[in-house]
């Protein structure tokens, strides 16, 4: 079974949580899993607390499983104070129903969780495409973080694929985003820098989301 973190693209055929538009929303007919947040993008392009009521009353539905993409991204037009008062806003909706953040980061890694710390955010923190270098990663290493590693990890010499060879795998998940490419392709280039089986991976990975999403203890 291969696990798709996060899809902008979903195929319906793997598990996979597709990240719902926000600017258009069409949740009633989506049958998978999703996520629903408010991206820092898009923040200027529609009525946040329109679009926070409706998250709010989205959080009894069992298929949504975590809020995002939502974060904080310091190359964005988008003002900065204003992605930071709407990334609280919702991370303070996680915090109420227990949902997990799935998080678009650029240049602001370290901020994201330094407000969730100050927060006392408790929730499973999801940081998504994850391709930083060692230092980002060292910060990162706290409990409660978990990292999604997409197709950067077709180049064994990115940031990710080192990343992953010495990560701890009960913290790692595999998306491919906004991607064409097919979940497997990135589960495979895992398995060889890992050095791992690939139904072993799975397994590994099945058991993250599991224990993360569906908060069945294995
Ligand atoms: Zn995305």
């Amino acid at each position: 079974m291969y696990i798709n973190l996060h899809t902008h693209l979903p195929t319906q055929n793997d598990i996979e949580i597709y990240n719902i538009d926000i600017r258009q929303p069409e949740i009633e007919k989506y049958p998978g899993y999703y996520s629903l947040g408010i991206h820092p993008w898009w923040i200027e392009q529609i009525d946040v607390d329109e679009m926070l009521a409706f998250i709010e009353v989205q959080m009894t539905d069992q298929n949504f499983l975590a809020i995002g993409e939502i974060g904080l991204d310091k190359l964005a037009d988008t003002n900065f104070d204003l992605q930071v008062k709407v990334f609280k806003k919702q991370a303070i909706l996680a915090i109420k129903y227990a949902k997990p953040l799935i998080i678009h980061a650029v240049k602001t890694h370290f901020d994201i969780r330094q407000i969730l710390n100050k927060m006392k955010f408790g929730q499973p923190v999801i940081f998504h495409g994850f391709n930083q270098n060692a230092h980002i990663a060292a910060g990162l290493n706290q409990p409660g973080n978990y990292f999604s590693l997409g197709t950067a990890l077709l180049n064994e010499n990115s940031n990710a694929a080192d990343f992953l060879k010495n990560a701890d795998l009960t913290t790692i998940f595999f998306e491919n985003d906004d991607k064409e490419t097919d979940i497997k392709h990135i589960y495979h280039a895992a398995s060889e820098l890992l050095n791992v089986e690939i139904n072993e991976l799975c397994k590994l990975i099945e058991n993250n989301f599991k224990t993360i999403f569906l908060h069945e203890r294995l």
